[in-house]
């Protein structure tokens, strides 16, 4: 039980509602939103709601009370969750995680911020120069990497648009010593380079160069300050947004000083971010039969920003080389093919460009110089803050990716709290009961399993020759999971009126249905990006820029060499999403729920309606009955006494008894709860909530 509050806050942990319904559940969530209690526990999971304003909770002087204390000495917070994290790897030398999950905008990065600061916070009590140096780099790479991957989007300012795992690696005295980031793309292909929503922007990348680059660099990079001015960014560059790009650019400049990047890393940086401004601004056109560039003047400038030949750009542009046998062809691209070409080009080009800055950080960061042999094993907390269930009007390829990763994540999630649970059961000598809940394993193996699942007719129907199309791939569903209990489309179901045929399928997932438009399924999930391209920003004789080459290593193979497909969209998230929970697996998981109170980002407003969703999809409710199913309350004896010895005469002040674990039965019997109560070799064990409440009453009327 936390500090003890006031019931007027709501109650500080869920499994302590009198019933668990969703009717509480809200109620509580909503009064301590309210009330300025914006986390409350389910066990030793955070719920968070996002406050929308600037809350007083993170300062020095709060870190100092979470430091090295229990979970359920102080009011729910981050910091405990951080500590009970921290401690788990510092006293038991376990590697530890922190998943944080939500939709967007629900407040995860802000969260994940949190945390390292309060790890940042604690450690080091010494002061060496090298941890210092780390934690600084640690703290550096976020800004970094907001830069690059965040955008304002409608429903978020500052919105990630990638997931990210970081891995932070503690020396045997418990100090950062260095960390490893994945990062998982959410926008695939990047079409947000190319093009946004009314109301959204770009990368802030863009903007912070346009608005923040110094004169010399704009002209040397041939760019002008106004972001109308550039098709790509056209749209977002409207926007009066609140963010100070200009600032962010030297912050961000400065940033990859620190971190290590060389000058002439960061040149070709904005170099890329230029390129890809201009080439927004090529258009094609036709003469007779030849297909042509427009505007020629630019092809000299992007040929000079990316240390290549005029004519490489243009005929990379404008051809394909293909090879048919032995024989290699040039076949040239209608102006729809051309500027489609383009497009992925500038796409492709911000991907790697991503992926390298990320690969380049983590060069930097890597644990170095350690030696587990002399200074024992090395251990780790993960932070991973990746995007929540996901379900909108439309829903396409992204949200399908998204909502498999959280299927995925809750499989996880049952797999890691019920086998805690029961390791704690077994090591403090419990009997076990077995607890009912839904495993979504079917609805993981409906999406990846191999030849039947979804990903696998995907990649099948993307396989064949000739016009593959979206319906066609629907088909290949409909054939393949005619009989899944989880999977319908209006073929499979005719009545279902709100699907339509030939676009639309249906998965019933652990946290509602979703309904998936097929189209653009087939695209988004081909490499479509033609070899040229990569030959151009590969070979050296075309390019003389290493860190760009760098980016690019597949080009360097001979356009007759080009013989395996590169990897599809589906497989390679696929791929990415089961090694994440394997490296999570192998962890001591600690969760961070976060939930988005209303759409409009005040701090006023709790919509209970949106609210109540997101408690569904983050499947909370089921979490408190899986906590309720076994006992909702375990302490040391030695805390459980420090708390609620004034109870009992037989333990206020002191007690006489042989052991502590005696003094507690006494205690507890005394209270005529000895029936709700398992004792552990170490712990005490109360099953309902009721109990604990009742001695907490008891304890404040002391
Ligand atoms: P996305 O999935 O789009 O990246 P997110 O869950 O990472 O969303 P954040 O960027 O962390 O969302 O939060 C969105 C905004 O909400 C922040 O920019 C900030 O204004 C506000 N916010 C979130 N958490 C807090 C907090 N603890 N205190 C104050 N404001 C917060
Ligand atoms: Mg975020």
């Amino acid at each position: 039980m936390a500090e003890h509050e006031s019931l007027e806050f709501g109650k500080a942990d869920f499994v302590l509602l009198d019933n668990v319904s969703m009717e509480e559940f809200m109620a509580n969530l909503k009064l301590r939103f309210e009330k300025g209690r914006i986390y409350t526990y389910i066990g030793e999971v955070v719920v968070s709601v996002n406050p929308y304003r600037a809350m007083n909770i993170y300062s020095r002087d709060t870190v100092e009370q979470y430091k090295g204390r229990e979970l359920y000495e102080r009011p729910p917070h981050l910091f405990a969750i951080a500590d009970a994290a921290y401690k788990a790897m510092k006293r038991r030398n376990k590697d530890t995680c922190i998943v944080i999950s939500g939709e967007s905008g629900a407040g995860k990065t802000e969260a994940s911020k949190y945390i390292m600061q309060y790890i940042a916070a604690i450690t080091n009590p010494n002061q060496r120069a090298e941890v210092e140096r780390v934690k600084n780099m640690l703290l550096k790479s976020n800004c970094v990497l907001e830069a690059f991957g965040n955008a304002k989007t409608n429903r978020n300012d500052n919105s990630s648009r990638f997931g990210k795992y970081m891995d932070i690696n503690f020396d045997f005295k418990g100090d950062p010593i260095g960390g490893h980031i994945n990062n998982y793309l959410l926008e695939k292909k990047q079409s947000r380079v190319i093009f946004q929503q009314e109301g959204e922007r770009s990368f802030h990348s863009f903007y912070q160069l346009l608005k923040g680059g110094p004169d010399s660099l704009l002209r040397s990079l041939h760019i002008q300050k106004d972001p109308t001015a550039y098709n790509y960014i056209k749209v977002g560059g409207q926007i009066k947004s609140g963010i100070n790009d200009s600032a962010d650019f030297k912050a961000v400049a400065d940033a990859m000083k620190v971190i290590g990047f060389t000058v002439d890393e960061i040149q070709t940086v904005y170099k890329i971010l230029a390129t890809i401004l201009h080439l927004g601004n090529l258009t094609f056109g036709v003469d007779g039969d030849v297909t042509l560039i427009e505007n020629t003047k630019l092809v000299s400038v992007i040929r000079e920003l990316l240390s290549t030949k005029e004519e490489n750009v243009e005929k990379a542009l404008l051809y394909r080389t293909v090879a048919t046998g032995r024989d290699v062809i040039e076949k040239q691209h209608t102006t729809q093919e051309a500027s489609y070409g383009r497009d992925a080009l500038a796409k492709a080009m911000y991907e790697r460009l991503f992926c390298w800055i990320v690969g380049r950080i983590n060069d930097i960061i890597e644990v170095k110089n350690y030696d587990a042999r002399v200074h024992g094993k090395n251990t780790v907390i993960g932070v991973l803050d990746i995007y929540g269930f996901e379900i909108f009007q439309n829903n396409s390829f992204e949200q399908f990716c998204i909502n498999y990763c959280n299927e995925k994540l809750q499989q996880l999630f049952i797999q890691l709290v019920l086998k805690q649970e029961q390791e704690e059961y077994q090591r403090e000598g419990i009997p076990w009961k077995h607890i009912d809940y839904f495993n979504n394993q079917i609805i993981v193996d409906l999406v990846e399993q191999q030849h039947k699942g979804i990903f696998s007719v995907l990649d099948e129907a993307c396989m064949n020759v000739g016009k593959v199309t979206d319906e066609v791939f629907l088909q290949g569903l409909n054939v393949k999971l005619v009989k899944h209990a989880h999977f319908t489309s209006r073929k499979l179901s005719p009545t279902d009126k709100s699907l339509e045929f030939d676009r639309d399928f249906r998965i019933r997932h652990y946290a509602g249905d979703v309904a998936y438009s097929v189209v653009g399924f087939i695209d988004k999930n081909k490499d479509t990006l033609f070899q040229d391209f990569k030959r151009l920003l590969y070979n050296s004789p075309h390019s003389s820029n290493p860190v760009l080459k760098g980016m690019w290593p597949e080009g360097k193979l001979r356009i007759t060499e080009v013989t395996k497909r590169p990897l599809t969209a589906a497989t390679i998230f696929k791929n990415s999403m089961i090694s994440l929970v394997e490296n999570l697996a192998s962890k001591e998981p600690y969760y961070v729920r976060c939930i988005k109170p209303n759409d409009v980002k005040s701090p006023l407003l709790f919509e209970p309606e949106r609210c109540r969703h997101q408690v569904e999809y983050l499947g909370l409710l089921e979490n408190v009955r899986v906590r309720r199913a076994g006992f909702a309350y375990r302490q040391t004896y030695p805390r459980f006494l420090q708390r609620y010895k004034m109870i009992s005469e037989f333990t206020w002040p002191n007690h006489d008894l042989p052991s502590d674990k005696d003094a507690v039965k006494k205690l507890l019997q005394g209270c005529k709860f000895d029936h709700d109560v398992a004792y552990g070799k170490t712990k005490v064990f109360i099953r309902t909530p009721r109990t604990l409440f009742s001695l907490e009453e008891q304890r404040a009327e002391m």
